[in-house]
């Protein structure tokens, strides 16, 4: 399933992307081209405009909540998305990452995380190197207790996790988390 994100949704779309999902965001389009767009391209469009849903031949999908989680959480299961490959696409621009030898990434990632990483990938659209870096067990962990609906009960944990950062791709490379 395809889904486009309306200029609201930056933080969403990210998200979805690394989850895996085929995730357009164009935070530059008015709600005329928005639509075009998701019909042309056979999308979902994912909003926190009711009046968008409204619109005739239209698949949409009104976003709720105001929590990162919680909107994860009713995407996943209003629309029944199946488990993609998590960590297979560009948070950025929504590529699908490809592998790459390490020898090729030798000066375009840290010397310190080419001594210790084995696997990178790159996305052949904006060229960012990714590598599993210090958050990735952490993101996981995050990723598995919102597939499983689960919140914590102590409101300070739940905002730290509820507001996790998308991996920062400014520079040469990024972790993916
Ligand atoms: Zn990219």
């Amino acid at each position: 399933m395809k889904l486009l994100l309306d200029g609201m949704l930056g933080r969403l779309a990210k998200w979805l992307r690394l989850l895996g999902y085929d995730t357009a965001y164009f935070p530059d389009l008015d709600d005329n081209e928005l639509v075009r767009l998701a019909r042309a391209q056979g999308r979902v469009l994912l909003t926190r405009d009711r009046e968008l849903t409204r619109r005739r031949g239209l698949n949409s999908l009104l976003v709720e909540g105001d929590e990162l989680e919680e909107q994860i959480q009713q995407v996943i299961s209003e629309l029944n998305l199946e488990t993609e490959r998590p960590f297979s696409r560009c948070p950025v621009c929504n590529t699908p990452l490809q592998e790459i030898e390490k020898p090729s990434v030798k000066g375009r990632v840290p010397p310190y995380v080419f001594r210790t990483k084995e696997h990178f990938s790159l996305c052949p659209e904006c060229d960012r190197i990714y590598w599993r870096g210090t958050h990735w067990a952490n993101m996981r962990q995050e990723m598995a207790r919102i597939r499983s609906g689960l919140s914590t009960k102590d409101p300070k944990i739940k905002k730290a996790e509820a507001a996790p950062t998308p991996p920062d791709t400014a520079g040469m490379g990024a972790p993916l988390c």
